[in-house]
């Protein structure tokens, strides 16, 4: 399988490339020359896999010869080495936990993916590969761990200051090792400015080997698409017809994935795109028009995106045909006083805790359920509550009881480095390295 850039200025690559370059060099996003078909033995048989078996056919085809099929054996079975439970919450929705990986949120897929097949092709190359990462709380920590330890790669995540919850700052400026954690003194937006300005400067790219860790990536992007064949392989156990996803979204990539899984095969019924006030997808979807914005702090904040870089991918993935993706997807804005009501309402209902995250998907779902009554379906819960107390106490009044897994976190001590909000002092920090 070789990969194109979607500003067609390039030449294709393979998937070793495409991972270790992350942007193709005319700055457009790499996409698969071609969307492999699953088999539909494999639908149709889907219980009788196990979760590593589903994960190696899935990526075999995109991955293709550039690492050997034990590897990649190897490679997906540490990705989800961990449970992906589907709950129900009611009797209408079901709720697929993606926060049972070791940062507590679903971004520990891709993260582990990419740092294991970055891992692997480093060991093939002489330079070591500088990864850089802009986070707004939970790529930051997915990477780290995700990355720790692996031979030949460094890992530097920028975070802004004072504007990431206690437990994402623990999680990523505590690693050590390989892992350097800068905090910026200003906005997400300047850390992902002073990121963008570290791929497109040439100077700094003749010095180091850089790659980006978003799910611009595709060793990031396209191992998203397994939990929707797991929730699948459990959902088909108790319902006869296929389910509505809602996605909360914020780059758009964990549901470009999933768009991707199901027009590579796999059913589902319907897809919402569930939002904050960042909306601009939305608002596509309900217009046709697409205008990006400027990004609005909310409390569901990993999606206070308000220029989703993989929605060039859902277009080209569906030949940019707008009819095509307004039937197979629905948009919804919900505030985040709607989505505090709903975190308290669920929870008092069905005595389940909700995420921010999860509360946007879950209105949002239910929203549709309203015009749609006989639509089945689940949300995909991205991250522990426990990830965002600030918010989820004050809404139930109650402290939220810490995972036994986040404990040890607390006794450790943070390891970051201050910097100025601008591209300078991030390039005279990485040639002082
Ligand atoms: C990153 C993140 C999202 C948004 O996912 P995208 O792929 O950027 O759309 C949603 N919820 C949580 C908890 C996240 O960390």
């Amino acid at each position: 399988m070789n990969y194109y850039s979607l500003n067609k200025n390039t030449a294709n690559v393979d998937f070793r490339e495409a991972t270790i370059k992350g942007q193709a060099p005319d700055k457009g996003l790499y996409f698969p020359e071609s969307i492999p078909s699953v088999a539909a033995d494999l639908i149709k048989n889907i219980s009788g896999y196990s979760k590593e078996e589903l994960a190696f056919e899935i990526m075999l085809p995109y991955v293709g010869n550039t690492i050997s099929k034990t590897d990649l054996q190897k490679i997906v079975a540490e990705t989800i080495n961990f449970p992906f439970p589907l709950v129900a919450v009611n009797r209408e929705i079901y709720s697929l936990e993606l926060f049972h990986g070791p940062t507590l949120a679903f971004k520990d897929v891709g993260a582990r993916f990419m740092s294991r097949c970055l891992g692997y092709f480093s060991t093939q190359q002489k330079n070591k590969v500088t990864v850089l990462v802009a986070t707004s709380g939970d790529t930051g920590g997915a990477v780290a761990n995700g990355f720790l330890g692996v031979e030949g790669v460094e890992v530097v995540i920028l975070y802004p200051s004072g504007k990431v919850s206690p437990v994402q700052e623990l999680q990523l400026t505590t690693c050590g090792q390989n892992i350097k954690a800068l905090e910026v003194k200003g906005s997400f937006d300047d850390c992902q400015a002073m990121v963008k300005d570290a791929f497109m400067d040439v100077d700094l790219n003749n010095h180091l080997t850089l790659t980006s860790a978003n799910s611009i990536n595709v060793a990031r992007w396209l191992p998203q698409q397994l939990y929707y064949f797991f929730a699948y392989q459990q959902w088909i156990k108790e319902h006869d017809t296929a389910p509505v996803i809602s996605v909360p979204s914020g780059n758009f990539g964990n549901i470009c994935a999933g768009l991707l899984a199901h027009v590579s095969g796999l059913p589902v019924e319907h897809f919402i795109a569930a939002c904050n006030v960042n909306d601009a997808v939305p608002e596509y979807l309900r217009t046709g028009n697409y205008q990006s914005k400027k990004a609005v702090p909310t409390i569901s904040n990993a999606m206070d995106v308000g220029s989703p870089s993989n929605f060039v991918r859902v277009l080209e993935l569906f030949q940019n045909n707008y009819q095509t993706i307004s039937e197979k997807i629905s948009g919804y804005t919900v505030s985040d006083e709607i989505t505090k009501q709903t975190i308290a309402e669920v929870y008092q209902n069905d005595h389940y805790l909700l995420d921010p995250h999860g509360a946007v998907a879950y209105y949002a779902l239910a929203a549709y359920q309203k015009s749609n009554p006989e639509k089945k379906g689940m949300i995909l819960e991205t991250a522990h509550p426990v990830k965002f107390p600030d918010t989820v106490e004050k809404v139930i009044s109650k402290t939220i009881e810490i995972p036994e897994s986040v404990k040890p976190l607390f006794t450790k001590e943070k390891q970051s480095e201050l910097i100025s909000p601008n591209f300078s002092a991030l390039k005279n920090w990485l040639l002082s390295q």
